[in-house]
């Protein structure tokens, strides 16, 4: 087993580490993650890095999130394998938790944050924010770190957890990291390793109707309409199932008619039994 990565499995132990590094000056960084690691859960443990003192990475596959019909059965589950990719990075504390230590019997709270998670994933997965958001709230009381580091790959997810930070004062930094792409520009994920190399390829659609809506905005395409438009396009042409793609507020993810503030292009999209998401930055016209 590496030795650069020390393993904890409870929550008793990390916050008793946390509280000792941080009567020694130092500063904590948490990395929350659902294991099955790869280079976009790294760049966000670099970020971590380079900030904090002493860094967690959580792997914990969070029940709550899933809905029953969802693949959490058969999610990817490797800690070892994970060890190993994190070793590199180290020193750092690895915080897997039993699904017991994190919902103990007659567990019965959870944390609901309002508008920012309705529509889009949450339309779609109605219960899944509220386990995002509790689980999230769980690890930050478990660990009390001064930042914690996300990607903007889950888009929604970051808003929901900066809404839920600022509203119940938690007092922690919430950093958001760009996305990591393969090279062909598939933004990498977990749920990638469940895509049969045709899939893969009709995967990619997505991240070339975000590229084209970007090209749209760059030759004058401001109406949302026409860009939500050749998203779609994109996506039927590749047989993707859409879920959505849509042109939003980059603050509030609320549907936009004209590109005349910040945004952010959301696509999700199934491909077989794989659900795919996506996104992409669209700044209005300079003016
Ligand atoms: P997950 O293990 O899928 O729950 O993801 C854990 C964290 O890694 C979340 O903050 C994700 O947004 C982030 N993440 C996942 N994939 C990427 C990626 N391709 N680029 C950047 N961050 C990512």
């Amino acid at each position: 087993m590496p030795s650069s990565t020390i393993l904890v499995t409870t929550i008793s132990e990390l916050r008793a580490a946390s509280r000792a590094a941080r009567l020694r000056g130092k500063t904590i960084g948490l990395v929350p993650t659902m294991g099955a690691l790869h280079a976009g859960h790294l760049s966000l443990v670099e970020a971590a890095r380079k900030e904090c003192d002493e860094v967690v990475v959580s792997v914990f596959v969070n029940p709550t999130q899933f809905a029953p019909h969802e693949d959490f059965a058969r999610y990817p589950r490797d800690l070892d394998a994970d060890r190993a990719l994190l070793a590199p990075l180290g020193p750092l504390t690895v915080f897997a938790p039993s699904a017991l230590e994190m919902y103990p019997p007659g567990y019965q709270t959870s944390v609901t944050v309002g508008d920012v998670s309705q529509a889009w994933e949450g339309a779609i997965r109605p219960t899944h924010f509220a386990g995002v958001a509790t689980v999230v709230l769980k690890l930050f009381t478990a660990c009390e770190p001064d930042a914690a580091y996300f990607g903007q790959k889950d888009f929604q997810q970051l808003r929901v957890i900066e809404r839920m930070t600022a509203d119940l004062n938690l007092g922690l930094r919430i950093h958001a990291c760009p996305i990591v792409r393969d090279p062909e520009g598939l933004a990498m994920s977990s749920r990638n390793r469940y895509l049969s190399p045709t899939e893969r390829e009709r995967g990619l659609a997505l991240f070339r109707a975000l590229a084209i809506a970007g090209e749209m905005v760059a030759r004058g395409e401001h109406t949302c309409s026409e860009l939500n438009a050749a998203m779609r396009d994109v996506l039927s042409a590749a047989d993707l199932e859409i879920d959505y793609a849509v042109v939003v507020d980059r603050e509030t993810l609320e549907p936009l008619t004209r590109l005349d503030r910040p945004a952010v292009a959301i696509v999700a999209a199934r491909v077989g039994k794989t659900r795919l998401i996506d996104n992409r930055r669209l700044d209005p016209p300079a003016l």
